[in-house]
């Protein structure tokens, strides 16, 4: 076994090896070629020692331009780097003299890149939707494209749904909240967003079905009926607009906010890690120019504000579900501490049951468990601040997958990843419902 699996290393370095090697060869007309380089985690070595060995990688990673897609984590045998090509040798060599075995798992981008514009393109073409029952779910779509959407939604069913500007982002665009109500005044509530880093555009997919799938079933299934009989849903789709229109626009990559930062030439804040949950600890940057800089203080970014503002006046929030991509987890708080929550059981059970239903459609695996315990420690992460503020039921979702295609996945699995989540949203909707406090 041990043989084989030396062999096994052995192959794939080799097959590296060779990739890299040609591509180094060709460098002038490779310059703009980006890798996604999927780092192995040795079966000998604990998670800490990675960690350390790649903590110099992360140091350097900046002059690298090296960009995480998917950090270290306890449970994951891998870790996700995009690797631009003038960064190549550099990266080989130190992963080398590191012993770190690597593979890759996009060989050029932007190849990706163009087919999904390619088909967005194509799907431009068609005419414009003029109802939401005409809108194609299974395509991706631009900022003012959502933004009319929503509006469409709001005007078919204005007894149910309206939209409440919660805000405004840097550079000006509204942050759109749907309101799903059926009456009352400042019901028990439900929280969910998506699309708070702007690249994980299978997030704001997903909200858009989702928008469309509550009032298709309101009234016809029992159990989402009976919520909305008694709670409100709010939904915010495009939670980050200006890094959202950025990805479309400018940077496909683009995951911070889109704030300058003064005194350096890098733009943007990581808008998961500038809530006031031990803001600034281990886990976030201090560096502009990381992907995971906190920002210059807790809700520096209006993005993040507009919401604890919204949050504090409505009061009475009793589940907030927070949707990212990828990794395939259903996490719950702490991100940014050890100490454990206090409705850990609790939380722990619910979400068993969620990924549970979720699963039983295609297969879809899922690992849950607390932020620090499943993935890493991160701080000023948003469901930490919203359970320290009493909002029990706070989850986050990291959607498919696990590394095929990462942020770049095909449209064709936009109804797919909404359908399974929809059915863990309605494990943890019904559980609130049910018990609320
Ligand atoms: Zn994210």
């Amino acid at each position: 076994m041990k043989v084989l699996l030396a062999f096994a290393a052995l192959l794939v370095a080799v097959l590296a090896k060779e990739t890299f090697d040609g591509f180094v060869q060709n460098r002038e007309q490779n310059e703009g070629v980006q890798f996604i380089v999927s780092l192995l985690l040795p079966k000998t070595l604990c998670v800490e020692t990675f960690m350390n060995k790649l903590d110099c990688l992360y140091g350097v990673c900046i002059s690298l331009q090296l960009d995480f897609w998917k950090g270290v984590t306890e449970v994951a045998t891998h870790v996700d780097v995009r690797v631009p090509f003038h960064s190549l040798q550099s990266t080989k060599t130190y992963l080398e003299s590191q012993d770190i075995k690597y593979s890759i798992m996009i060989e050029d981008l932007q190849v990706m890149l163009d087919e999904e514009q390619e088909e967005m393109d194509s799907a431009a073409r068609d005419a414009e939707p003029r109802n939401t029952d005409s809108f194609d779910f299974s395509r991706y779509h631009t900022l003012n494209e959502i933004y009319s959407f929503q509006d469409m939604l709001v005007a078919e069913n204005p007894k149910m749904v309206s939209k409440i500007v919660i805000g405004r982002s840097y550079e000006g665009r509204p942050l759109n909240v749907l309101k799903f109500s059926t009456g009352g005044t400042n019901r028990p509530a439900i929280w969910i967003d998506t699309g708070i880093h702007s690249r994980e555009w299978v997030t704001q997919a997903s909200g858009t079905w989702f928008a469309k799938k509550i009032v298709t079933d309101y009234g016809s299934d029992p159990a989402l009926t009976a919520i909305l009989d008694t709670m409100d849903i709010f939904l915010e789709i495009v939670t980050n607009p200006d890094g959202y229109y950025y990805t479309h626009n400018t940077n496909r990559m683009w995951r911070k906010t889109r704030k300058p930062n003064s005194g350096s030439s890098c733009v943007g804040v990581d808008p998961n890690r500038n809530w006031d949950a031990g803001f600034g600890g281990a886990g976030a940057s201090s560096n502009p120019c990381s992907e995971t800089y906190h920002g210059p203080s807790a809700h520096s970014e209006s993005e993040v504000k507009s919401i604890v503002d919204f949050v504090k006046s409505h009061g009475n929030l009793k589940a907030f579900l927070s949707i990212h991509s990828y990794s395939q987890m259903l996490l719950y708080p702490y991100g940014y501490t050890r100490t454990v929550a206090k409705d850990q059981a609790e939380l722990h059970a619910v979400a068993e049951k969620a990924i549970t239903d979720l699963a039983s459609l295609y297969g879809t695996r899922y690992r849950y468990g607390s932020i620090i315990t499943t993935i890493y420690q991160a701080s000023g992460g948003t469901i930490d601040w919203t359970y320290n503020q009493g909002i029990k039921y706070s989850y986050t979702f990291e959607l498919r997958d696990t590394g095929r295609y990462g942020f770049i996945l095909p449209a064709n699995q936009i109804i797919p990843t909404a359908k399974e989540t929809w059915l863990a949203l309605m494990v943890i909707m019904d559980h609130t419902y049910k018990n609320l406090y």
